[in-house]
């Protein structure tokens, strides 16, 4: 079976490997449409931890259900379902103490690509199909549908761990398809003022529609000084960290508001090393600023209510599909798209049939 696989750390290609195992309750399936992810090319290219070798790589997909165990009781074979890209195994004991992500080991709830083979490949388990797959309501497109199992819920999980209220100002820094969603999340969470930093002329043209009521670039001045001269020098309520390097997470910090203010961080901070810590906006470590650090929401229950919120017409996460590819093998092309970004990407989508 032909799978697109991580052969060493930098290098990525196609490889023969092992027909997946059906389980009781697992089922398997094939993809229908797939999306490389900037978490895919920090995978391959961001000198991450180790992994097993020819890793089948990809945790964005929707597929159709090939085979089911015979404890399945909700997914047939020949229904299309959305896969989430956070995949916890409701079993582990951590679960009973909510830990949803790191039940059993760092980033246990991560396991598509990372801890067990992902969905860029002709079939693949998952190993849990009733707690896991997602099913797509009616009316709702393949698109919308892919952009829900990661991008949504990890852009969304930025804005709730923000504590947003009514009338809030929340800088949303990174204005990437996460980013973008983070923006619609802080305006459907009420936010009254959404300063977004970003300068990709189509990510600055989304962020306005999706609820930004201004957009800042980091080159025309100092990111920071921009922000508390819009907030009469006292800062944001919060501030969702999307994307950049190490320097955002203490310009974070420098332009919440001391007190309440709420840094949450939904970025992946590539390397090792420590992030520097600002001690003087930190109030020397006593500015009452809380600092969230998360990975998204997963599971089958999340990615359902993700998808009622384009169902119900909250939410156009379609409108984030710049390019689409057919056939199962533009996948390698896709994933370099994704590394280099040209200007008028912000997701690349492919699909097999
Ligand atoms: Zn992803």
């Amino acid at each position: 079976m032909k799978a697109f696989v991580l052969k060493e750390p930098g290098a990525v290609g196609w490889a023969d490997v092992p027909e997946p195992e059906l389980t009781p309750y697992g089922a398997i399936l094939e993809p229908v449409a797939m999306a490389p992810c900037s978490s895919d090319v920090h995978t391959v290219f961001g000198g991450g931890s180790r992994k097993a070798p020819n890793l089948v790589l990809g945790h964005e997909c929707v597929a159709r259900v090939v085979k089911a165990g015979e404890l399945v009781e909700d997914f047939k074979p020949g229904e299309v379902v959305a896969v989430p890209a956070i995949t916890p195994d409701w079993r582990a004991r951590g679960i009973q103490e909510h830990n949803f992500k790191h039940a059993s080991a760092p980033f246990s709830g991560h396991q598509l690509g990372r801890s067990q083979p992902g969905v860029f490949s002709e079939r693949f388990l998952i190993p849990d199909a009733d707690t896991t797959l997602a099913r797509i309501p009616e009316g709702i497109s393949i698109e919308q549908a892919l952009m829900c199992v990661d991008v949504v819920t990890t852009g969304f999980t930025g804005a709730e761990n923000a504590d947003i209220k009514f009338g809030d100002t929340v800088v949303v820094m990174g204005i990437g398809p996460i980013g973008l969603m983070a923006v619609a999340g802080a305006a459907l969470k009420g936010a009254s003022r959404i300063l977004a930093v970003g300068e990709r002329p189509l990510c600055v043209q989304r962020a306005l529609e999706m609820g930004a009521t201004e957009v800042l670039n980091y080159r025309d001045n100092d990111v920071v000084r921009q922000v508390l001269e819009r907030t009469g020098g006292v800062g944001a309520d919060s501030v969702i960290i999307c994307g950049g390097g190490d320097q955002v997470f203490a310009q974070a910090v420098d332009m919440v508001r001391y007190g309440v203010g709420v840094v949450s961080n939904i970025n992946y901070f590539g390397g090792t090393g420590s992030l520097p810590f600002p001690k003087f906006s930190g109030g020397r470590g006593m500015a009452g600023k809380t600092i969230r650090t998360e990975l998204a929401e997963g599971g089958r229950v999340r990615i359902e209510r993700m998808l009622d919120m384009v169902k119900y017409g909250r939410i156009h996460p379609e409108r984030l599909v710049t390019h689409h590819l057919k056939g199962f093998d533009k996948i390698e092309q896709a994933l370099y798209l994704m590394r280099d970004k040209p200007k008028d990407l912000i997701k690349v989508m492919v699909t097999t049939e």
